[in-house]
């Protein structure tokens, strides 16, 4: 029997998340709540479905030459993919043997043992910063930033490239204060190849409410674009690429 993972859904041709065309996997379970979390439906460790690495890689092959074209490759996304270590692991494994870039999308909140199985067969870590404050970091995503730092580090440590995300969220993660706190933190991290802004979007509230849950930002709005220049400036000021 191969190795199985419960993933959520399959975008064959994503351009999003990492370079190129990539075949992004999204899988089930996440330990966040994040307040504007546009995909609630992966929170469930036991939603979704079932597949075996060797399944999901044979469909990853019928796509690898759009990959190889665009400079592509296969992302694990969430839910979060390091709460299937074995899977993650195995299924990248089998990627770099067959010459396919592998990204792995996280928001840090996992065992370093678990990263550990991931990381060798990974090139690149999506990595999500949520908040740069403790505090806020709890308010906005149910859990501390303790082991999310510590986790970075570790990526960090072992030399795979990190694209870092952050979520300008009006009132919430846009302050310029907050955000030189953030140029602070991440000046400290050489593997940190570019910050992705990526703005606060209300899209995923219609998936709350098929959950019967309540949306917690619905009076918060997009930011503007002049709002999402000056925390770039602030990033690139400090000598960070920003995208
Ligand atoms: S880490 Fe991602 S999937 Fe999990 S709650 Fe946050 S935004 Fe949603």
């Amino acid at each position: 029997m191969g190795i199985k993972g419960r993933i959520h859904s399959i975008e064959t041709m994503g351009t999003l998340d990492g370079p190129g065309i990539r075949f992004v996997i999204f899988t089930q379970g996440c330990p966040l709540r994040c307040a504007y979390c546009h995909n609630p439906d992966t929170w469930d460790p036991l939603g979704g479905f079932v597949i075996d690495v060797e399944e999901i890689f044979n469909k990853i092959l019928r796509y690898k030459t759009y990959m190889d074209f665009s400079g592509g490759g296969v992302t694990l996304s969430g839910g979060e993919p390091t709460l299937q270590p074995d899977f993650a692991a195995e299924l990248f494994k089998r990627c770099k043997n067959a010459g396919i870039n592998t990204a792995l999308d996280t928001s840090g909140y996992c065992e370093q043992k678990d990263l550990a199985k991931i990381l060798p067969y990974t090139d690149l870590v999506l990595f999500d910063v949520k908040h740069p404050n403790q505090k806020e970091h709890i308010k906005l995503t149910g859990k501390d930033n303790e082991k999310i730092i510590q986790n970075l580090s570790f990526i960090d440590s072992m030399g795979v490239k990190i694209w870092i995300r952050y979520v300008l969220v009006p009132g919430i993660t846009d302050s310029p204060e907050l955000i030189k706190k953030l140029a602070d933190f991440l000046t400290l991290f050489r593997s940190i190849e570019k910050v992705e802004i990526l703005p606060y979007h209300n899209l995923g509230v219609h998936k709350w409410k098929a959950l019967g849950l309540n949306y917690p930002l619905s009076k918060i709005n997009p930011p503007s674009a002049e709002d999402i220049k000056k925390s770039k400036k602030i990033l690139l000021d400090r000598g960070l690429k920003v995208s």
